[in-house]
This record gives structure tokens, C-alpha cells and sequence, in this order.
């Protein structure tokens, strides 16, 4: 019986999407070859990433002027290669989690950070406002969605320099303007596909301003000039993306997802509200669609391990939350199910009844 997913990441992906990647493991299109054993220079799989390019741009309303590049090494890798084609002199970044946190050691090693705002000093559990971002910087950097603390930036800021959003968590989740932000990255194991495979959207116009070496395989214009094939490609993982975004056109694109991704959020956050046992911890303005944190009431805080297994035994996994924050987390990206999210909250319910 399948499990209800709600892990982190890697994470849930739509069942149309494994079954047709089964597939094309098996036999792409009927061309007797699997996409595993196939050149990546050759016209069967140059159709898979142009197919996958285009529905970015489709889905996400991607202006001229800009490239969708698939990389290897992760968002991880975007922590140095951002700096590395950048950052001139000095960054602004917002740090809002351990991955920013991990962004800004990065880039620490290419020039001067200024961390513009920070929520460290309550555990990230919100969203920084009021900050200014300084105009002589090369660019401002921000985690539109904090997988760990779950708090999210759902709107599309507007800086004075370029924007470099790390979207790892929440991209394809709802409408982005494209057009405010010089670079969007992430890696695709969160909300788009398995790991294996970093999507970058870069504006062509940022690169080659820096005056250092850049290696070959860490400089953009390198994969922009190759179309992603200095060498080859994570193809099956690429292929696992067209397949998700095949299906979310299908679903009805981003409008759509975002819909579905508000209505699924809002009945957690409304249980976790009424139900006694348990506490939000983000706080409610900057409280993240895709990854719901909470821990239980302090009154009940010896009941933590036994929901653990109450819920693991109703067939759950990847609740536990992230030990930087303890508790719990259902990561509730674009392929889980709302009747997966129900199930969620009718444990919660029987579990309150047993407890209070
Ligand atoms: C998971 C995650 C990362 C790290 O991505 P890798 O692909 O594992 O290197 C970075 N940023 C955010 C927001 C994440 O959720």
C-alpha cells in the first residue's frame, strides 16, 4: 500500500510521474532504448530537455533575456557558483535558515556578505521585514521558502539590484514574476523531481561582470553556450522533471497549484490551531505553504514520540521534524494529495480524543 510521503526531501512526486518514468526506463517512446542508455547529443533526449525547457518557460511565464540551465552538485553547488559569477566586491543576503546560513558562508569566500536581516534571533520562525537592501551591492540573495522552519516569501519582492532567489522548496508552487529576479536555483528533489539535477534560471545580461577566473564547469556562460550539455546532463532526473511538469500543465498550471497548495496548508494550519495537543511554530504571516512545522503543546510534550508511531502506523512517513527545530513537519508539496493531508489531521483527531 502506498505511503502517505510527507519527507523533506527527496520527496513526494505524483504517481502519473513514476509510472511514466517507469516506462521510459524501460522503452522511451516506443524507441526500443531506455532514456538510461541513450546518448545525451543525440535527438531522442535533446527532445526531453528542449520539451523540459519549454515548459519552464511556459509554466513559469519566463521573459527573453533569460536561460534554463540543469546542472549537477545541488542547490549546495549554487551557494559558491552564485558568488563565483557575481559577486564583485559585495552581496546582501537575508538570512532566514540553515540554508541561507549556508549560502552566506559561501559566499563569504568571494567578498564581503551583509546580511541585511536575520530571524536567528527567534530560531527563524519568521520572515525579516523593514530591511534595506543596499544599492551598491552586486546582488541580494533570499530563500523564498525556509524547507526547515518552514516560513516562506510568497511574493516576488522588488529589489534595486539583482535578485538571486535559492527556490529550491517552492518552485512550480505558485505564479512567479520572473522578471523581478536575476537568478532562480534550486535544487529539483523538493518539489519538482528526484535528486540528481539543479535547475538554474539566469539572466544573461549578469554574467561576465567579475574580473576572477571562473572555472569552466562553475561559469553559467559555459552551460548557457552548451545548452546544459558541456557534459552530459543528469538525464533521468531531467527526464522525472518533464514528467512533473507535464503534469502540473495538465493539473491546470501554477494558478491552479496554488490553489490547491492554499486550501491543502490551510486545513493543517487550522487543526493544528484547534487541536489542544499540538503548536505551530512559525509564525502566522511568514508560515510556508509546502513545509507545516509544529511541536506539540509543552503540556503534552512526553506525547511527542508516541504520535510519532500513531501516525507512522496509519501508514505515515516523514513527519519527525527537522532536529533543528524538533516536533514535527509535513512537507506538503505540489504532489501530495489533499486526501493525504486529511489523513494527517483525522490522526491528530484520534490522538487528541485518546490524550485528552
Ligand atoms: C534542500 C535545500 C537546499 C539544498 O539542496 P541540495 O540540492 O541538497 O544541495 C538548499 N536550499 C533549500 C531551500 C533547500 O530546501
Amino acid at each position: 500500500m502506498k505511503k502517505h510521503n510527507f519527507s523533506a526531501g527527496p520527496s513526494i512526486l505524483a504517481p502519473e510521474v513514476i509510472d511514466n518514468t517507469a516506462k521510459a526506463v524501460k522503452d522511451l517512446n516506443g524507441i526500443g532504448l531506455s532514456i538510461m542508455e541513450i546518448s545525451h547529443r543525440g535527438k531522442d533526449f535533446q527532445a526531453v530537455i528542449d520539451e523540459t525547457v519549454a515548459l519552464f518557460k511556459e509554466l513559469l511565464n519566463i521573459p527573453q533575456g533569460y536561460h534554463v540551465l540543469f546542472l549537477g552538485g545541488g542547490a549546495s553547488m549554487q551557494f559558491c557558483m552564485v558568488p563565483y559569477n557575481l559577486l564583485a566586491l559585495k552581496a546582501a543576503y537575508l538570512e532566514t535558515g540553515s540554508w541561507a546560513k549556508k549560502a552566506i558562508k559561501e559566499a563569504k569566500l568571494f567578498g564581503s556578505v551583509d546580511v541585511v536581516g536575520s530571524s536567528a534571533d527567534n530560531n527563524f520562525n519568521y520572515i525579516p521585514r523593514g530591511y534595506m537592501i543596499p544599492e551598491d551591492a552586486d546582488y541580494f540573495h533570499i530563500t523564498t521558502n525556509n524547507t526547515i522552519f518552514g516560513t516562506q516569501i510568497k511574493e516576488d519582492i522588488d529589489s534595486p539590484i539583482p535578485l538571486v532567489a535559492d527556490m529550491s522548496s517552492d518552485i512550480f508552487s505558485r505564479p512567479v514574476d520572473v522578471s523581478k529576479y536575476g537568478i532562480i536555483y534550486g535544487g529539483a528533489q523538493k518539489n519538482l523531481g528526484p535528486a540528481g539535477v539543479t535547475f538554474v534560471i539566469v539572466r544573461e545580461d549578469l554574467l561576465g561582470k567579475v574580473s576572477r577566473q571562473i572555472p569552466t564547469m562553475l561559469d553559467y556562460r559555459t552551460h548557457i553556450e552548451q545548452g546544459s550539455m558541456f557534459n552530459p546532463p543528469p538525464c533521468l532526473p531531467i527526464y522525472v522533471c518533464l514528467e512533473t511538469l507535464r503534469w502540473i500543465k495538465n493539473l491546470g498550471g501554477l494558478e491552479k497549484m496554488q490553489q490547491r497548495n492554499e486550501e491543502k496548508a490551510q486545513i493543517l494550519y487550522d487543526e493544528i490551531e484547534r487541536n489542544n495537543l499540538f503548536e505551530g511554530t512559525a509564525e502566522e504571516l511568514s508560515r510556508s505553504l509546502m513545509n507545516v512545522c509544529f511541536v506539540m503543546n509543552p503540556d503534552y510534550k512526553d506525547l511527542e514520540k508516541d504520535f510519532l508511531e500513531f501516525a507512522t502506523e496509519r501508514n505515515m512517513i516523514g513527519v519527525k521534524g527537522h532536529r533543528s527545530v524538533g516536533g514535527f513537519r509535513a512537507s506538503i508539496y505540489n504532489a501530495m494529495p489533499i486526501d493525504s493531508v486529511k489523513a494527517l489531521v483525522d490522526a491528530m483527531q484520534e490522538f487528541e480524543k485518546k490524550h485528552a
